[in-house]
């Protein structure tokens, strides 16, 4: 049997000076997000908002009183294809949690089961179904409130997989990630219906296509505009134009398979993107945003992989990124250690370095005084729990006058998306060589 247990006593205290998910504006904005969300929906990815059951075997324990200092397990989310689900819980605060994995029990019918128990919470939620999901990975998400102050959530297995769970703040949210087939398992039923070829384990890769699929993350959008630079630009508009144009191109000269996270001006929560790329099997994931300091002469561009950091700035950059504090940042690093050993960190940083080395040679041909600010780690929400080599771009400053107002202009855009494609060739081409050797 499994067990995680993560202490979260004390230490959400402060909440970020600029939350981006407002309680009362949750379930609209997500349902409507998972239709929206083409993307995701075209490649058989289902996207969907709870319904929950108060268990028979839980209810006993009816919840007393509506104030408090308990937690309230508001909504339950899920995206799943089958090989990958993520169910997530929202939370209106920091709670304790344990998690447990159960083997089958011919005895009671009961099939493998993972169950989560959250300390001092509430049930707060309307309606009293299981989740079917059935998706060959995941039969049915299970809630009830399972004594006076314990939560529990019980996941109905197919059979027994291996999983993590962890917290997020600002808003909290509890997420749950189960782990499905080996990759080389699954790439050829996920082919059916793809245009693109793709590349099982079995065959060997053509010189084109080192790189089945990449997830681009244009960050932010919606009601979190990101950083506001020179003359009102906002960095959600500009990184949203710079990934559609780099989806496009990739698309089209490499032959890969692109999956954006969001292709309007959508909010999508950082746990959905990460939860996106692994969904839909992505060789890499590359989250895109635009940099801001309050000093007008800062400049130049940088690459972050997921690592844990004591770098101060990192850490300033990540609490802004994230939509929480510093202080969140800096505690939830050690906390989430083990997620943020990143099974693919070689890959993360070998692609770092390859995007960073391309942006800085690309746009120094277009512009001048382009600063190399190196490839950094820091933990950013957005990259925690990808399964594939993960980076995110800090393109350049948009509160920099020259940078900001270049970076408005379709020739620096396109230049950037130039830079940028030259950087995943090169990493395409870094790992068809590995490969063959
Ligand atoms: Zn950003």
């Amino acid at each position: 049997m499994a067990t995680k247990v993560v202490l979260l006593v004390s230490i959400f205290l402060a909440f970020g000076a600029n939350q981006v998910c407002a309680a009362e504006s949750k379930g609209g904005y997500r349902l409507a997000q998972a239709e929206k969300n083409k993307a995701a929906n075209e490649s058989g990815i289902f996207q969907g908002k709870a319904r929950i059951a108060a268990e028979e075997n839980f209810s006993n324990a009816e919840p007393v009183g509506t104030s408090s200092d308990k937690a309230m397990v508001t909504d339950i989310r899920f995206l799943t294809t089958g090989t990958y689900t993520r169910v997530m819980m929202d939370l209106s605060q920091a709670v304790r949690y344990e998690s447990h994995r159960l083997p089958a029990d011919a005895s009671k019918n009961l099939p493998p089961r993972i169950y989560v128990d959250i300390f001092g919470a509430r049930l707060a939620m309307n309606s009293k179904e299981s989740i079917l999901i059935d998706d060959g990975l995941l039969r049915q998400v299970r809630v009830g409130q399972f004594s006076q102050d314990v939560v529990r959530v019980v996941l109905d297995m197919t059979s027994t997989r291996n999983h993590d769970a962890f917290l997020l703040p600002d808003p909290y949210r509890l997420v749950i990630d189960i782990q499905g087939q080996a990759p080389a398992e699954v790439l050829a039923p996920a082919a059916k219906n793809k245009p693109v070829p793709v590349v099982t384990a079995k065959e060997k890769p053509s010189p084109t296509v080192g790189i089945r699929k990449i997830v681009l993350d244009p960050g932010h959008g919606g009601k979190d505009p990101g950083a506001i630079g020179v003359g009102g630009i906002a960095e959600k508009d500009i990184v949203l134009s710079i990934a559609k144009k780099l989806a496009k191109k990739l698309q089209k000269e490499m032959g890969i398979h692109v999956v954006l996270t969001r292709k309007d001006d959508s909010f999508i929560p950082l746990e959905d993107r990460t939860a996106i790329a692994n969904a839909e099997k992505a060789d890499l994931f590359v989250s895109l945003h635009m940099n801001a300091s309050p000093n007008a002469d800062a400049r130049g561009i940088e690459t972050y992989y997921l690592d844990k950091t004591t770098d101060e700035a990192a850490m300033r950059l990540a609490a802004r990124e994230n939509a929480t504090s510093r202080k969140n940042v800096s505690d939830l690093q050690f906390i989430l250690s083990d997620m943020v050993q990143s099974m693919n960190l070689e890959e993360s940083i070998s692609l770092a370095y390859r995007l960073q080395a391309s942006l800085v040679d690309g746009m120094s041909k277009r512009m001048e005084d382009v600063r190399d600010l190196g490839v950094k780690k820091a933990l950013f929400y957005v990259l925690v729990g990808a399964r594939m080599a993960s980076v995110l771009v800090e393109m350049s400053f948009i509160t920099n006058k020259s940078e900001g107002r270049a970076m408005s202009q379709e020739n620096y855009q396109d230049a950037m998306v130039e830079a940028l494609y030259e950087g995943i060739q090169r990493y395409a081409q870094a790992t068809i060589a590995a490969k063959t050797l």
